[in-house]
């Protein structure tokens, strides 16, 4: 009886891994970790990731620097009711609600005082918010939308008060920059005023509090909370391994996937779930695929929008600013006449049509739990220039304008030490989150949709599958969309092996 128990055992070892389909995932991100991890805990073992970095976690880059965690990439949980993020980790206590700045500062150093400053703010939420279910402007950019919207809405406010009103003129682009930190556009310009970006319900704004955004990676490979129950996921990645053609056989049901690296490593599989951005989809996937791309999955790509934002985190040993606890960071408006005279007094750095890179920044805020770090955020279409930068100038640059908009105020000092973002100069990203255009709508299924349609072969099997935040139907650019969608990928294979 043992005897055959034994080999009953045996036996079905070999069958449960025969029956396994190879799988090879490209890209260790969210979107890449999630459909591993499903995958290992449904039974597949037989799979392997290639992450072109030296890192996991994609977009998701918590990096150690003064006193806790700061991210590079994404920060913020948006919402809790149907985000798998909030899911993952809402038994333990990680979260923090994060304060947007109230304070605005002008160039020109006049006094915008608490009241007004929340009312401007206050105006610009009311009047954009990414959930772009505006059925009224259809074929509109969101730059069109909020820019009639803003011009109506503060001359009707303030058309009694000529002071206010130039103030509030002169905010229109700050409101240009918020727009773009939530879209991830070069300019306001390019994405569609009615889109399909869907709000989980819930707090938008939840930060780490300093332990950073890796934690949620953790909880999927389940290192958190407790690591002695991780998943064998670290065996399953392979770093450094930048995969340059997939060579996909509609005509063959198994091994029908080849991939070749930069290291002329190559790897067969089944199956492959490509998860890089859109932005690398964009400039390479011509030269990576063989055969090419069907033509509605080519539109696709080239339909779906990419910019990139930068963050700039600044360590200053002494902190200059206010230790409030309610201390929410400052938002900084340009006048014409400061930005023009900016050549001239701060000359160093890209310019564009005579605009010195200084003018895309738009906002200091605190890194949580962090209590000597600020981090600057930078928006517009000098980012790609504004990347290759070198960090002295950008420290004196910063230095410059925090120094122009609150020197009066603060006494305040050069960063120590920073560290910054390259996510449009990285091959491996070339940009932070995907937004949808006008023209990624103007057929049945939008852009997103078909980019998650997968390659089949000649008898209906999925060989080469697409996941990653630019995929998912209403919650792209984010990390629960991304997270989502390698749920998806990994369900269409452990459903068609059931
Ligand atoms: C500055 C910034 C701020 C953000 N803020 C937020 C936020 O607050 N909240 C939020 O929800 N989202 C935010 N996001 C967006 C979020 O980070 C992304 O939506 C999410 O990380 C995308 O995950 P992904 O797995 O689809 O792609 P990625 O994270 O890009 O993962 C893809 C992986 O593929 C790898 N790769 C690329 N090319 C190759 C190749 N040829 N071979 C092998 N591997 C390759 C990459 O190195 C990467 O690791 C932010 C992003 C940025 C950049």
């Amino acid at each position: 009886m043992k005897l055959l128990k034994l080999f009953l055992v045996v036996f079905l070892q070999i069958y449960s891994t025969s029956a396994t389909p190879s799988v090879l995932i490209v890209g260790a991100g969210p979107a890449g970790i999630a459909a591993a991890t499903r995958l290992l805990s449904n039974g597949h073992t037989n799979v392997r990731l290639l992450e072109a970095e030296n890192r996991v976690g994609g977009r998701v880059d918590s990096v150690f620097f003064g006193e806790a965690y700061v991210d590079l990439g994404a920060e913020s949980c948006h919402g809790t009711k149907d985000n798998a993020v909030y899911e993952l980790v809402k038994d333990f206590d990680v979260l923090r609600h994060t304060e947007t700045p109230t304070k605005i500062y002008h160039s020109s150093r006049r006094t915008i005082d608490e009241e007004f400053s929340q009312e401007l703010v206050e105006i610009i939420a009311s009047i954009y918010s990414p959930d772009g279910h505006r059925d009224e402007v259809e074929g509109k950019s969101v730059g069109q939308y909020c820019m009639d919207k803003f011009n109506s809405t503060i001359f009707e406010r303030y058309q009694e008060r000529p002071e206010k009103l130039e103030v509030a003129k002169s905010s229109t682009e700050l409101f240009h920059h918020i727009v773009l930190g939530f879209e991830g556009a070069f300019s306001w310009f390019e994405p569609s005023a009615k889109n399909d970006y869907t709000e989980c319900d819930g707090d938008l704004e939840l930060n780490w509090n300093g332990f950073g955004y890796k934690t949620v990676l953790e909880a999927l490979t389940r290192k958190f909370p407790n690591p002695s129950d991780q998943l064998p996921f670290d065996q399953t990645v392979l770093l450094n391994k930048e995969v340059v053609k997939v060579l996909w056989n509609e005509s063959s049901s198994q091994n029908s996937v080849m991939v070749i690296c930069s290291d002329h490593s190559s790897f067969t599989a089944d199956h492959l779930i490509w998860t890089p951005s859109i932005g690398v989809l964009k400039e390479r996937h011509q030269k990576i695929f063989v055969p090419r791309l069907p033509k509605e999955k080519r539109e696709a790509i080239k339909e779906i929008g990419f910019g990139a934002v930068m963050k700039v985190a600044m360590y200053f040993k002494r902190r200059w600013w206010t230790p409030e606890t309610n201390f929410t960071g400052f938002h900084f408006i340009w006048s014409d006449h400061d930005a023009n005279l900016l050549r001239k007094e701060f000359p160093e750095g890209p310019l564009k049509e005579g605009r010195s890179w200084l003018t895309e920044l738009f906002s200091v805020v605190p890194a949580p739990n962090n209590p000597h770090v600020l981090v600057a955020w930078l928006t517009g279409d000098m980012i790609p220039e504004i990347e290759s930068m070198a960090n002295d100038t950008m420290i004196q640059g910063l230095e410059f304008a925090l120094k122009k908009f609150l020197g009066h105020e603060y006494n305040i000092t050069k960063p120590d030490a920073i560290i910054r973002t390259y996510w449009h100069t990285n091959a491996h990203f070339r940009g932070s989150y995907s937004f949808q255009t006008v023209q990624a709508r103007k057929n049945k299924i939008t852009a997103e949709v078909e980019l998650a349609v997968p390659l089949l072969n000649k008898d209906g099997r999925p060989i080469v599958q697409f996941a990653g935040e630019a995929s998912h139907p209403y919650f792209y650019s984010t990390v629960h969309g991304a997270i989502e969608t390698g749920y998806r990928e990994a369900d269409r294979l452990i459903n068609l092996y059931k």
